[in-house]
C-alpha cells in the first residue's frame, strides 16, 4: 500500500468514526443501541461506551485504534468530552484530507494544527469564568450540563444537587478522590429517589446465620481475607483413616473455632467480613456472641469497607491486633428498593459516601450509572480547577474567530492550517444545531455574526440560540475543552504521521513467534 493509500484509508475511517458520534451529541443527541455477539443489548449516549463495544473493529485501522484512544484518555482523566473529543478530531481529519489534496505535506498541517490548538488555549483561559467553591448553582449547573443527552438528564435537577454535595464532602484540602464515592445501583423506583448516604451501602450475601443480628450501633469491624475455618486453613488435605482419629479432629476443630471467635470477642469485634468461607463450628460461636458474620465478601468490598471503616484488612486471624478492628456508627441490612443491603453508616473515615442510585431496569441502572460517573469527574474538575467556560457551542465559535485573526499574522503554508482548524472547531456548534433540527451553516454564521458584534458568550440553549449561555446556566468546566482539544489535535497529528501499517510479524526476519 503507498503512503498515500495509508493515509487515505485513516482519514476515512477516523472520519466514519466521528460521522457515528456526531448525531449523538449534546442534549438531543439521540441514543445508538448496541447489540454484541451474544445478543447483549446497550443503550447508550455515552462516546466512550459506543466506542468500547465497537473495539474489536476499530483495531483494523490505526486511526480506529488512535481515536479510541483519545476518547479513553478523556474519559479516564476528564469523565467528559469524549463524544467532542473523537468529533473533533473527525473534522480535523476531514479539513487536513482537503489541505492534502492541495499538496499541503502532513508535517505542515500537524504543525499549523498545534499552533492553532496552543492559540485556542490561550484564547479560552483568558474568556475562562471563575468558580468560588461555595457558588452550588453554578457547579449544579455543570453536573447538569454534564448529563445532556444521557439517561439522567429528565432527572438532572434532582441528581446534581447530589453530586456537587459528594464532591465537597469528600473533599480533602484541594485532593479530591473519587474512590471515596461508592455508586449503588438498586433497582426499584425512579432515578429522582437515587439519594446521597453519609457511609456505606454494600451488596452482600445474607448473614451465615440467620440468627445473627442485622442491626448493630458501635460496630467493632473485622475484615478478613482467609478462610474462617480452622480446618480449611491447614494447609493440604486433612484425610482421616482411624475413625478414632475423627473424634481427635473433630475436637481440634471445636478448641480452634473457639479460639478465633475468643480472640475476635477479646478486641470487642461485633461485625466480620470475610473474603472466604466461614467454618460452621464458627458460625455457632460467631452467632452465640451476637456477631454479625458475612462471608463471600468480594476483595472489592472488602477493600472499600476497610477504607471506609479504619480497618486493616486481615490475613491470619491468629494475628489479629487492636488496630486492625474498624469502627461505625451502625452498621444495619435493611430493604432499599426490593433488595437488602448491608449500611455502614457514620464511618471512621466520614469522607465515604454513597450514591445509590435507583431506576427501573438494569439497562436504565446502568446507563445512570455511567452519566452519573461523568458528572462526578466533571464537578471535581470545575472545583478544583475553579473555571469554567460557556458551552453550547459559544467557546467553540470564540476560539473559531480568534483563530481566524491569529491566521491573519501566520506566513507560510502553516496559515492555511490554522485557518483549516478555525473551521473545523466549527463543527461543535453545526452538530449541536443538527441535532436539534436546526440549519448547521446558518446557526454557525448567526452564531459567529452575535460573537463578532459582542456578544461573546453567544450560543445554544437546549434548542435555541440565546445572548448568552452562561445565564442559562449553560457551562462546562475550562479542563474539559482544553484536553478534548489537546488530545484531538495530538491523535489527528499521529494519525497524519502513519504512512505505513506493517503487520508486527512482518518485521520478525526470524518468523520466530513474536513474544506478546
Ligand atoms: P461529550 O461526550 O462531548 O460530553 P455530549 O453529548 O455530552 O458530548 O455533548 C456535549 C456538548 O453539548 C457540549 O458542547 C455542551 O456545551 C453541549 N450542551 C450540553 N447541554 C446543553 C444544553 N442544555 N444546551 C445547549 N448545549 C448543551
Ligand atoms: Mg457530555
Amino acid at each position: 500500500m503507498s503512503p498515500r493509500d495509508v493515509q487515505r484509508i485513516n482519514i476515512s475511517s477516523g472520519k466514519a468514526i466521528a460521522d457515528l458520534l456526531r448525531p449523538t451529541l449534546g442534549p438531543y443527541g439521540r441514543d445508538k443501541m448496541l447489540v454484541d455477539s451474544d445478543g447483549m443489548v446497550v443503550v447508550t449516549n455515552d462516546g466512550m461506551t459506543i466506542l468500547g463495544e465497537m473495539d474489536v473493529e476499530l483495531d483494523v485501522v490505526p486511526a480506529g485504534r488512535l481515536l479510541f484512544k483519545l476518547a479513553q484518555a478523556q474519559d479516564d482523566s476528564i469523565g467528559d468530552g469524549t463524544t467532542t473529543a473523537v468529533v473533533l478530531a473527525g473534522e480535523l481529519l476531514a479539513k487536513a484530507e482537503e489541505l492534502l489534496s492541495q499538496g499541503v505535506h502532513p508535517t505542515v498541517i500537524s504543525s499549523g494544527y498545534r499552533m492553532a490548538a496552543g492559540k485556542a488555549l490561550e484564547h479560552l483561559e483568558a474568556c475562562a469564568i471563575p468558580v468560588r467553591s461555595d457558588d452550588t448553582t453554578l457547579l449544579e449547573a455543570v453536573a447538569q450540563i454534564s448529563m445532556a443527552g444521557k439517561g439522567t438528564e429528565r432527572a438532572s435537577g434532582a441528581l446534581s444537587p447530589l453530586i456537587v454535595e459528594a464532591v465537597r464532602t469528600i473533599e480533602d484540602g484541594n485532593e479530591i478522590d473519587l474512590d471515596d464515592v461508592s455508586l449503588v445501583k438498586a433497582t426499584g423506583g425512579t432515578i429522582s429517589d437515587s439519594l446521597l448516604l453519609q457511609g456505606l451501602i454494600v451488596d452482600t450475601s445474607p448473614p451465615v446465620l440467620s440468627n445473627m443480628p442485622e442491626y448493630i450501633e458501635n460496630a467493632r469491624i473485622a475484615c478478613i481475607s482467609t478462610h474462617l475455618n480452622p480446618l480449611e486453613s491447614q494447609k493440604g488435605e486433612l484425610t482421616v483413616r482411624d475413625p478414632a482419629e475423627l473424634g481427635t479432629v473433630l475436637d481440634y476443630e471445636g478448641r480452634a473455632s473457639k479460639k478465633i471467635v475468643d480472640d475476635l470477642v477479646k478486641h470487642g469485634v461485633n461485625v466480620v467480613f470475610c473474603e472466604k468461607d466461614i467454618g460452621h463450628k464458627v458460625q455457632q460461636h460467631l452467632a452465640n456472641n451476637s456477631i454479625l458474620a458475612i462471608n463471600r465478601t468480594t476483595p472489592d468490598d472488602i477493600r472499600k469497607i476497610a477504607r471506609a471503616t479504619g480497618a486493616r484488612i486481615v490475613t491470619n486471624v491468629g494475628e489479629i491486633a487492636a488496630d486492625d478492628i474498624g469502627g461505625a456508627g451502625l452498621v444495619e441490612r435493611r430493604f432499599i428498593g426490593v433488595d437488602k443491603l448491608l449500611v455502614i453508616e457514620d464511618c471512621e473515615n466520614p469522607k465515604s459516601i454513597s450514591l445509590l442510585l435507583r431506576g427501573g431496569t438494569e439497562h436504565v441502572l446502568d446507563e445512570v450509572e455511567r452519566s452519573i460517573a461523568d458528572s462526578l469527574g466533571v464537578v471535581r474538575q470545575a472545583h478544583q480547577d475553579a473555571r469554567v467556560l460557556p458551552g453550547g457551542g459559544a467557546s467553540d465559535v470564540g476560539v473559531s474567530l480568534a483563530l481566524r485573526t491569529f491566521a491573519d499574522g501566520v506566513s507560510g503554508r502553516e496559515q492555511l492550517a490554522i485557518r483549516a482548524f478555525a473551521d473545523a472547531v466549527g463543527v461543535i456548534p453545526r452538530s449541536l444545531a443538527e441535532n436539534v433540527g436546526r440549519h448547521p451553516i446558518d446557526s454557525l454564521v448567526e452564531l459567529r455574526a452575535k460573537q463578532s458584534n459582542g456578544e461573546s458568550t453567544a450560543g445554544f440553549a437546549e434548542r435555541d440560540i440565546v445572548d448568552d449561555v452562561v445565564t442559562a446556566g449553560i457551562v462546562e468546566p475550562l479542563t474539559v475543552k482544553t484536553h478534548c482539544l489537546v488530545g484531538a489535535t495530538d491523535a489527528v497529528a499521529s494519525i497524519l504521521c502513519i504512512d505505513g501499517i506493517l503487520d508486527a510479524e512482518d518485521l520478525n526476519p526470524t518468523g520466530a513467534e513474536a513474544k506478546t
